[in-house]
């Protein structure tokens, strides 16, 4: 068969090859020499497969990267036969961003110690280094944000597979402290705080949330009240509720903090503002006068990170020390002065320079996903459980249909969804560069906010699914997944709950509707809407319903419409649900009727735009192999979540629609089967910023590196290094099948 397949070099052949690279033993790895020298001429394929050993990739098969072997910074598997050009694929993805030069600097041995085991204090001194190192570096200049913003944005993201606690608190001090300072302040703060804050000179906080308030930031309340004698402010927590709460670098490294706190003037309450305010000297890193600082405590993840406590009494900073960019207090007639005339508006462009972190969060969180996705792709390609029969190899899980229909919906995601990010990073980035309109301003903030609650969310319970799907192996801490899941289920909630903030997109949108209309909230634009969301049902046919072929259903104008629909009747919905009952309700308690839908309105925008710009961004591919192979992907992505919502979707889709959907599905997660380990070899994470043993590029080999992570990483092993006799381990699983002779094999290895 293979002299067949070497002759034709066909995709099919390398599909093929790629079904084989399980099958064929390797003659030439180490790990093969020391079993074939050792084990018996009884040694089947199945034996020398579940100890790890692989093929050599065969160049006539399918592409192959032999070279790659050698360089650290590569993320592609050379121990085996790709079905695809895997560096065509990366470059599409990673457009012209220069990764490798940024991983060249993350090799560093400081950056690559891990903290997620270590004791608190410990954990949070390395991860201080840490941020040191990275901030001295020079590269995340948060002051060349308003130039070079695509560029600093993408340095952030690709630091972000270094120890999660790292890369937050990074964000703490960068994002947020100097962030605030570049975003909220003026150029006399930027002038004396910037650098400082930016080489992690001055180490920062970022001081909003308090016990009683977090979402609902308007409501904090700390004060801080004009002293008109001394042109100072007084800083002042009212009481137990208003001790600001979580904030990272408080309870031990925070030498100044960004005070978010209400400005009283003349006994008058303007709101919420920020206030630069010094916490710890910087020398003696005592606490300041009327300061106390402590620990919020042990967390769920995260744990390099000092979170913790402020309580103010009386504590004095002069005026110029309020971030005055949207608000502040003219000096000479000691009254309050603002561009904005309403509060309201001027609370609003307060938040929405806060937008950084969540655009930040949103890549941070595809990272995530995608880390995850090649440890347990490529494990579930070389782990075998169960096979046939007598005599014939186990099978990679992978193969098994239950494990594709999860992961390969993942990976389509993981695809789909980088080009949401870009358009949030671009809209964002010309926000910075140029002066945008207030209905784009308020696009991007809604979009930004919808997009960070769907992908966390959805990254959070792939976390999950993705630690089980590695079994046993998964739940060492050395592969990581639980790490990676646990610091990440924060996403969900910092830089805004997820809950709260898909309101906001929802909000944007009914408003956009209604704004066409009249101008006015909701309404009177029901017609409207009825217009928009009627055309769509009218053109809903009967047997399009029902239709169920196999070209139909890979009919990308059929998603797309489904999704347009599925957006517009969802809006059209919660106008009328919001209409009907605000009279008799009042806004508030109308909208919150309408919560869960309007959250589902928001996931369903969020999915149609992430469909709108994967297809259009595939229909630009000129490579017809690539093309194929992402335009299976999108089809996945598009009926993976018409499945998953199908409620949604029931005026357009009937039971055996729905039967075929599901069929469907199953039949592409079949087809990109093959591709799976070079769809996420093409992420581009080299293997020492993943780091797990399970998930190395040395294709095959995941039960070595088992061992020897055990072994040479963990000091309870010092003993027994070297000693290990592994070649006269007998196989279990082959001598209870020899013994009853039987093709069941669902026996199991007790
Ligand atoms: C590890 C960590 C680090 C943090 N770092 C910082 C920091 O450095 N600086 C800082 O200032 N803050 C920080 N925070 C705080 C963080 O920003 C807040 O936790 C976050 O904004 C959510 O606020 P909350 O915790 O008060 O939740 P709440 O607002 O109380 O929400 C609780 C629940 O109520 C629901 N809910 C609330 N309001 C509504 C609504 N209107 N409609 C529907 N449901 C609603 C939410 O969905 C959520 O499920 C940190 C938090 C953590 C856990």
């Amino acid at each position: 068969m293979s002299s067949l397949i070497s002759n034709n070099n066909t995709s099919a052949n390398r599909r093929l090859a790629v079904h084989l690279n399980h099958l064929v033993p390797s003659t030439t790895s180490p790990l093969a020499q020391q079993a074939s020298s050792s084990n018996n001429s009884s040694s089947t394929i199945e034996q020398q497969v579940c100890a790890g050993q692989i093929i050599q990739a065969n160049p006539t098969l399918g592409y192959t990267y032999p070279n790659e072997e050698n360089d650290r910074y590569s993320s592609i598997s050379y121990n085996y036969n790709h079905t695809f050009d895997v560096k065509k694929m990366q470059a599409w993805l990673n457009g012209s961003f220069d990764k490798k030069a940024m991983y060249k600097f993350l090799d560093n041995p400081l950056l690559l110690k891990r903290s997620t085991n270590m004791p608190k204090e410990e954990a949070r001194e390395l991860t201080l280094q840490q941020v040191a190192f990275l901030c001295k570096s020079g590269l995340y200049r948060i002051s060349d944000m308003k130039k070079t913003p695509e560029l600093i944005l993408n340095r952030l993201e690709n630091t972000g597979l270094i120890e999660s606690s790292s890369n937050v608190k990074l964000g703490v001090q960068l994002v947020l402290f100097a962030g605030s300072i570049l975003n909220l302040g003026t150029k006399k703060h930027h002038d004396k705080y910037l650098k400082a804050a930016e080489c992690i000179e001055l180490p920062g906080m970022f001081a909003m949330t308090e016990i009683e308030h977090g979402s609902n930031v308007r409501q904090l309340q700390t004060t801080a009240t004009f002293d008109e004698n001394t042109n100072e402010f007084i800083i002042n927590t009212p009481n137990k509720g208003a001790v600001k709460w979580w904030l990272g670098n408080a309870a031990c490294h925070g030498v100044m903090a960004t005070v978010f706190a209400r400005l009283i003037l003349k006994g008058k309450d303007y709101g919420v503002h920020a206030f630069l305010c010094p916490i710890r000297d910087a020398q003696t890193h005592k606490l300041m006068p009327g300061v106390i600082a402590g620990d919020c405590g042990d967390k769920i993840g995260l744990h390099g990170i000092d979170n913790g406590f402020l309580e103010f009494t009386n504590v004095r900073v002069p005026y110029d020390n309020l971030l005055d960019r949207f608000g502040g207090i003219d000096l000479n007639t000691k009254s309050y002065k603002s561009d904005y005339e309403n509060p309201d508006r001027r609370f609003a462009a307060v938040l929405g320079e806060l937008i950084t972190g969540r655009v930040t969060l949103i890549s941070g969180s595809i990272n995530c996903r995608r880390a995850a996705l090649m440890i347990a792709t490529r494990y579930a390609s070389q782990r075998c459980q169960f096979g046939p029969g007598k005599d014939l190899p186990e099978q990679p899980i992978l193969d098994y249909k239950s494990h594709k229909v999860k992961l390969m919906p993942i990976i389509a995601s993981a695809y789909a969804y980088e080009f949401t990010k870009r358009k949030v990073i671009k809209k964002y980035c010309r926000m910075h560069l140029e002066k945008v309109s207030d209905d784009e301003l308020q696009e991007v903030h809604a979009l930004a906010a919808g997009v960070k609650a769907v992908i966390t969310w959805d990254t959070q319970e792939y976390l999950q699914t993705l630690r089980e799907m590695c079994g046993g192996h998964a739940y060492s801490a050395y592969n990581r997944l639980g790490a990676v899941r646990d610091d990440h289920d924060v996403f969900q909630t910092f830089e805004g709950d997820n809950t709260v903030l898909i309101q906001q997109l929802g909000g944007f949108l009914l408003k956009e509707f209604s704004r066409q209309f009249t101008g006015e909230m909701i309404s009177d634009s029901i017609n409207y809407i009825r217009k928009q969301v009627g055309g769509m049902l009218t053109k809903r046919n009967p047997v399009i319903t029902r239709f169920a072929s196999k070209k139909h259903l890979r009919n990308s104008e059929f998603h797309l419409q489904a999704f347009e629909y599925r957006t517009a009747k969802l809006l059209q919905e919660c106008a009328i649900e919001i209409n009907g009952r605000k009279k008799k309700q009042g806004m508030f308690h109308a909208f919150n009727e309408s919560l869960p839908k309007l959250i589902r309105l928001g996931r369903a925008y969020v999915e149609q735009v992430a469909l709108q710009d994967f297809l259009s961004e595939i229909e630009n591919i000129t490579d017809s192999e690539l093309k194929r192979i992402l335009k299976l992907m999108a089809d996945l992505f598009a009926l993976d979540t018409m499945s998953k919502n199908i409620g949604e979707f029931l005026d357009l889709i009937k039971k055996n629609k729905f039967s075929a959907i599901q069929n469907m599905i199953e039949w592409l997660c079949d087809e990109l089967r093959v591709h799976a380990v070079s769809l996420v070899d093409a992420f581009g994470f080299p293997d020492f910023l993943l780091d797990a043993p399970i998930g190395k590029r040395d294709h095959g080999n995941y039960v070595h590196h088992i061992l020897d992570y055990a072994l040479t990483r963990n000091k309870g092993n010092a003993d027994i290094v070297g000693k290990m006799v592994t070649a006269k381990k007998v196989n279990k699983k082959q001598v209870v099948r020899d013994e009853r002779e039987t093709n069941d094999v669902m026996e199991i290895d007790l």
